[in-house]
């Protein structure tokens, strides 16, 4: 790729393995009455041949999302999370911690302070040292990697645990999730990679835990490097002491066995994109045929790319409704589909609600019991194809 260096081992050596083409920013939602077209920018995926790393090629500047509302499925996710790190003993009541956040929101602070831990990193008081480190999707944001670890390893204590929580590489492959692909979404980890990653900042896996959030959803305990502690002692000994570290072994070896780190793997994502745009297609065109009307559910970023890729218009998906009041009046980006209220959606439910985000199927069934009381379906988008 000529000049492009990875963004964690600055290798120069890898392939694009996912090219959709000019893409408009699936943050930024038009108004319903800005004509378009919407200005496009290139989206593609490129594998780091030298550290496995999957990542964003290009970096075009692309306004931020608005923080939607926060998903109920995310915030018992979290909770599920810190019970069972806690139970492992990492954190413990009077630790120091400091968070790096993703800009959609999802923080675990609150739930750490009532159990004791003490946030810290608040105005002048950024960048003091951590016992615990908390990253959910936070550090994927960062268009340097490798910068971004070494700031993290920099200000965890000698003995703390830095936690990173990711959406697995490995289960986007296996699932076909190409959409995961984003402008403003740099890295796309596999535990593989990012063991490869915290290496270089001199920091190593100690456990892993995984969850089904967002089909796959990986939280990695790290600590510092500590030659001398552990590797001295003979390997049956180290074994039956690390119990926690056969997780890590585990999830890498699984990787290992599925083949994450191979272009001709991970470029799998091409093929299913062009068949995810041709069901989603196919489906829409098969109901129009037959009278059903249908409307969509989240205007979420995956959903945007979704509908771009298959030239989906509204006149096949007249609009998506989503809970987020800051969407609502607006456009999904690249197309004139606008996004309206849930009230709208009760108002007059179609014959199928197709929803873009599967983890949201719960809550919204919950949440909306008119929509199946006046006879319409949710329809999950993973059964189309
Ligand atoms: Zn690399």
């Amino acid at each position: 790729m000529g000049n492009y260096e990875c963004r964690a081992c600055r290798g120069r050596d890898g392939e694009v393995v996912l090219d959709m083409g000019n893409q408009p920013a699936c943050d930024y939602f038009p108004k319903y009455d800005e004509p378009g077209p919407d200005p496009v920018y290139p989206l593609q995926m490129w594998l780091c041949a030298s550290c496995g790393l999957a990542q964003l090629l290009t970096d075009p500047t692309v306004p931020e999302e608005p923080k939607g509302a926060e998903p109920a499925a995310l915030v018992a996710q979290a909770e599920d999370a810190v019970a069972r790190v806690a139970a492992a003993g990492m954190l413990p009541a009077g630790a120091r911690v400091a968070e790096y956040g993703s800009p959609h929101g999802g923080s675990w602070l609150g739930l750490l302070a009532t159990r004791g831990l003490i946030p810290i990193g608040d105005g002048d008081r950024d960048g003091d040292e951590a016992d615990v480190i908390i990253d959910c999707f936070g550090m994927m944001h960062a268009a340097d990697q490798a910068a971004a670890i070494a700031e993290r390893s920099d200000r965890l204590a000698p003995r703390g645990t830095l936690l990173l929580q990711f959406h697995s590489l490995a289960a986007i492959v296996r699932q076909g999730q190409w959409n995961a692909l984003r402008h403003g979404h740099y890295a796309y980890y596999s535990a593989t990679a990012l063991t490869a990653l915290l290496a270089g900042a001199g920091l190593r896996p100690r456990a892993a835990w995984q969850f089904s959030l967002y089909g796959g959803t990986v939280l990695l305990a790290a600590g510092h490097d500590a030659p001398g502690h552990s590797d001295e002692r003979p390997a049956m000994v180290r074994d039956a002491a690390a119990g926690p570290a056969e997780t890590v072994r585990s999830l890498l070896a699984d990787e290992a066995h599925s083949g994450i780190s191979s272009p001709s793997v991970v470029g799998g994502l091409q093929r299913e994109a062009a068949a995810q745009g041709n069901a989603l297609r196919e489906w829409l065109t098969a109901q129009r045929a037959a009278g059903k009307s249908v409307l969509g559910y989240s205007a979420a970023s995956r959903a945007v790319a979704l509908l771009c890729s298959a030239g989906v218009d509204a006149g096949l998906l007249p609009a998506v409704a989503d809970a987020s009041p800051g969407k609502h009046g607006l456009r999904m980006p690249g197309t004139s589909i606008p996004v309206i209220s849930p009230a709208e959606l009760t108002a007059a439910p179609p014959d199928e609600v197709l929803v873009f985000v599967p983890d949201l199927i719960p809550e919204v069934r919950k949440a909306y019991p008119e929509v199946e009381a006046a006879g319409a379906a949710w329809k999950d988008i993973s059964d189309l194809s």
